[in-house]
């Protein structure tokens, strides 16, 4: 019998074929800025490690499979693929995104829309009516992320990206898949053109890396990617690329451990009686909606505790969640946005957005999730968040309200 075209998943991610000359196991790292030419006429396939070398080549095309797309890209970081996108437009296009995008995301939209060379218009991406509203022939990019982080809001990425291509067949919607990794959502089957992600995230999930992957169907969009990367050179290293490849290799394992673990977690807060957002609870507005588009919920939760100063106080008082910017690690963090990932966004925005000020954002990671219980558990006990002893007590007891 033929060997099957492509398996599941969490096959795919060990699998990774390659040609390699000596059938190394694993593939080799080509630490090589350059290759020799076979004669003065032939270039080989490979010259520079800029334009291409054989270690990225086989991190993308592993890429390109588990992301359901014809050609995926490499490059040095999350905000590295944005640059990349954002370079594929012309001086003055318009272009929509969300009101609640990753903080650098936002930073770097702000810069080219204070600079002139793009106008970015912001809306509420949850709300479908209003995006197909502001959609016209002048639309030329779409930059849309769900759920969004660390407000968790649920974008119907599927109806605006169809009705933005009939009102405009040209149009480019660009998915931020960081959230939930291609384990859970596969946004080109949702009808995105560009799926792009930070792979410091789920992807490498070790945080000893900074990447970023581009993946896309089209093979006019991929030469024009692959143009821009090589031109600018931000394709990733040969050995970040070794890693990376590493890395992938228990993104499912890893991502499901760290959802099990999450969905404790949330109900663990939920049933003490703080305000949980997490897309894996029902109490989330938009549950139905996130579950029509993912095979789960991640592992970022956030929640509000009524006060800016009993948030710092649980933040402070953690012992296995490491405060940390960042998600997708092994490890448990624990974070204010305000104060950290989203500092960028000046008050009165965040203020215009209900961005709550006294968020706390936990990413949880692999550990035994009775141990994250129990340190979150004397977080709150030392913060006077609440005030029983007992954590089976805890799930029922309600927390004190804070004086503001
Ligand atoms: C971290 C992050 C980015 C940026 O990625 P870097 O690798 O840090 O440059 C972009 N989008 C989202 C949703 C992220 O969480």
């Amino acid at each position: 019998m033929a060997p099957k075209k492509s398996y599941s998943l969490e096959t795919e991610l060990v699998l990774a074929k390659s040609n390699d000359q000596h059938n190394a196991s694993v593939p080799p790292l080509y630490q090589s800025a350059t290759f020799k030419q076979p004669s003065l006429s032939n270039m080989g396939e490979y010259d520079y490690t800029r334009s291409g070398n054989p270690t990225r080549t086989h991190l993308q095309n592993h890429i390109a499979k588990i992301m359901k797309a014809k050609q995926a890209f490499a490059v040095s970081s999350g905000m590295g693929c944005l640059d990349v996108i954002t370079r594929l437009l012309n001086p003055g296009d318009e272009v929509i995104a969300g009101d609640d995008l990753y903080g650098g995301t936002q930073r770097l939209l702000t810069y080219l829309n204070k600079k002139g060379d793009l106008i970015v218009h912001h809306y509420d991406t949850t709300n479908t009516e209003l995006i197909k509203s502001k959609i016209s022939k002048s639309t030329k990019m779409i930059f849309l992320e769900s759920p969004t982080n660390p407000l968790i809001k649920v974008v119907d990425v599927k109806s605006i990206a169809e009705y933005a291509h009939q009102v405009n067949p040209d149009v480019i919607v660009v998915f931020d898949n960081t959230m939930m990794s291609p384990v859970l959502m596969t946004p080109l089957d949702l009808g995105v053109d560009i799926h792009y992600e930070s792979a410091t995230k789920y992807l490498n999930g070790h945080h000893d890396i900074m990447a970023g992957v581009l993946a896309t169907r089209s093979t006019e969009l991929a030469e024009r990617l692959y143009y821009v990367i090589n031109s600018t050179g931000c394709g990733l290293s040969p050995f970040d690329c070794w890693l990376l490849s590493r890395g992938l290799k228990t993104l499912a394992v890893r991502v499901e451990r760290q959802q099990d673990n999450c969905i404790k977690v949330a109900k663990f807060l939920e049933n003490v009686g703080f305000k949980v957002r997490y897309p894996g609870l029902k109490s989330h507005p938009q549950y139905e909606l996130h579950n029509s588009m993912c095979s789960g919920y991640g592992a970022v939760l956030s929640f509000e505790t009524g006060s800016i100063k009993l948030s710092e106080k649980i933040v402070e008082s953690t012992d296995i969640f490491g405060i940390a910017v960042s998600f997708g690690c092994v490890n448990s963090l624990i974070s204010m946005p305000c104060k950290m990932s989203h500092a960028s966004i000046d008050a009165k925005t965040r203020e215009e957005r209900e961005f709550p000020e006294d968020l706390i954002r936990l990413c949880i990671g692999i550990e035994n999730v009775d141990d994250l219980i129990d340190d979150l558990t004397k977080a709150l006990l030392k913060s006077g968040a609440v005030r029983v002893n007992d954590k089976d007590e805890l799930f029922n007891a309600v927390p004190i309200q804070p004086k503001l």
